[in-house]
Order: C-alpha cells, then structure tokens, then sequence
C-alpha cells in the first residue's frame, strides 16, 4: 500500500519576476510501515520536499498523491485539513504554544479534528503516558527540558494517528545522548507500523532510518535500502 506516490514532481519558487526551480523530476513512492531519510547539503531542496510531503505548499508541477488522494490542486483550507488528519508534524524547534500546557498542546489537532473535548483528553493522555510524560500534564513547555518538549511534539505527532510522521531535523537542538533517545523513540514507533519520513543534513543520523534518499540540487541522486548499502559496504 502507498502512501506517497510523486510523479514528475517540481517546484519553481516566484518571487516577482524571479523564479527558482527548488526541485525538478521527483519520482518517488514511499509504501506504508516504511523508515525513510531523506538526505542532502543546506539547500538540495529537502525543506521544499518537505513542505510537499506535508501538505504546507503545493508543487508546481507534476502529480502528488497521498494516501491516495491527489494533493496537486488543492485550495489551501482543504490541504490544511488533509495535512491535520494525515500527517504528524516534528521539528528541529518542537513548535509547542508556550500557552498552553502540555496535554493542551497534545490536545490542539484532535480539537482541530472536531474530536469532543473528553475524547480528546483521553486519547492526549494516553499519547503522552506512551512517551513517559504522565507526570508532566499540567507544565508549560518553557518547563521542559529539550528532550521533553520533543517527547511532548512526539505526542502530538501521533495522536492523530497519521498516515505519516515527518520529522525535520528532530534532533537538531538536542544534545547526542537526547538525540539519540529521540532516533529509539522514532525507530519504536516505525516497529509498530508507523511511516516515518525524517529530513536530514546530517548521514549519520539518516543511517537510522531503513532507506535512504539523497537529494541534490532539487534532484533524487540515489535511493537505496539500507540493507543493500551494508551488503555493499
Ligand atoms: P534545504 O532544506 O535542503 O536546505 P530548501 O528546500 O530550503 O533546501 O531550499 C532549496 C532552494 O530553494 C534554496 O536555494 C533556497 O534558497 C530556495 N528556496 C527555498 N524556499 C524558497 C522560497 N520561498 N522562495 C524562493 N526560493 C526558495
Ligand atoms: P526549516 O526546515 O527550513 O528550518 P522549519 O522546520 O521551521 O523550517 O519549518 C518548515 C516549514 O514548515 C516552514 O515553511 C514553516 O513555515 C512550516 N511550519 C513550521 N511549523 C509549522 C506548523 N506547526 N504548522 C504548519 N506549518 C509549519
């Protein structure tokens, strides 16, 4: 089953009368239950793709369909909504509203969903028990240290039960012992059969996913199951 089919994707940036073609030619289909990084230099292109996957722009060229739906042509308060019941968001910045609690900021996209607020609170709770932050409910995220507000962006990830996690640089802020704690939490969650998408600078942390996608000046260099680059290694 896939839940990403790109054909001929691309992406030309205009502003004014200047454009710039981000990405160019993306073929890529990515099966549900998969592990993949998508790698490459500071501006290869994987913000753009990113924001593709996830439904936060849409291409120029080319068809993307998610989960069967084709995404190509959306008005934004549609892609919005596919986005909120599709996709798990995680950043390098965790992006909690410092407002809100904790189980608040977990809450946020089943209340979005239109999901009764006692539903809501039992299905945060139990997201956040699963990341060991039961103990934490009632904080505010400025409490929190960086690995916990992860832990808490985690949550919220999930909640919604996506059709994809996509994580962008989730541990880009963390310290390695925490980043790593992050990498075992998203490896945890792909061994229960959640597609995880993670962009990447950094190879070593790609290593942690099961495929790998490179991408070059807005381009797919290589694609290659980490397995077989062992067999060669
Ligand atoms: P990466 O995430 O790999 O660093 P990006 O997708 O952010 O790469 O950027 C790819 C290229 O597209 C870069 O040259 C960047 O300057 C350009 N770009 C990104 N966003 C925009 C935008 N909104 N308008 C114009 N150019 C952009
Ligand atoms: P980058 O990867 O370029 O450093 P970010 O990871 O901060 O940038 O965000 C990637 C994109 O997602 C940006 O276009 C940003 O505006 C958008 N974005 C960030 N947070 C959210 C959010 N909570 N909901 C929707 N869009 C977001």
């Amino acid at each position: 089953e896939k839940v990403i089919i790109m054909n001929n994707v691309g992406k030309v940036y205009s502003t004014g009368k200047n454009k710039y073609r981000a990405l160019n030619g993306i073929n890529l289909e990515i099966e549900k239950g998969e592990f993949v990084a998508i790698v490459g230099p500071s501006g290869a292109g994987k913000s753009t793709l990113m924001n593709l996957i996830g439904c936060l722009d849409t291409l120029t060229e080319g068809e993307y369909y998610l989960d069967g739906i084709s995404i190509g042509k959306m008005k934004d308060n549609q892609l919005a909504e596919i986005r909120n019941r599709k996709i798990g968001f995680i950043f390098q910045t965790y992006n909690l509203i410092n407002k809100l609690n904790v189980l608040e900021n977990v809450e946020l996209p089943l209340i979005y969903m239109g999901i009764p607020i006692n539903e809501a609170r039992k299905r945060a709770t139990s997201a956040l028990q699963k990341l060991g932050l039961e103990s934490h409910l009632k904080h505010k995220p400025t409490e929190l240290s960086g690995g916990q507000m992860q832990r808490v962006a985690i949550a919220r990830a999930i909640v919604t039960n996506p059709e994809i996690i996509l994580a962008d640089e989730p541990t880009g802020a963390l310290d390695s012992k925490t980043g790593i704690e992050v990498l075992n939490i998203l490896k945890d969650l792909n061994k229960e059969g959640n597609t995880i998408v993670l962009i990447t600078h950094d190879m070593n942390i790609a290593l942690n996913a099961k495929r790998i996608i490179t991408v070059k000046d807005g381009e797919i260099v290589s694609d290659s199951y980490i397995d077989k680059l062992k067999e060669v290694g």
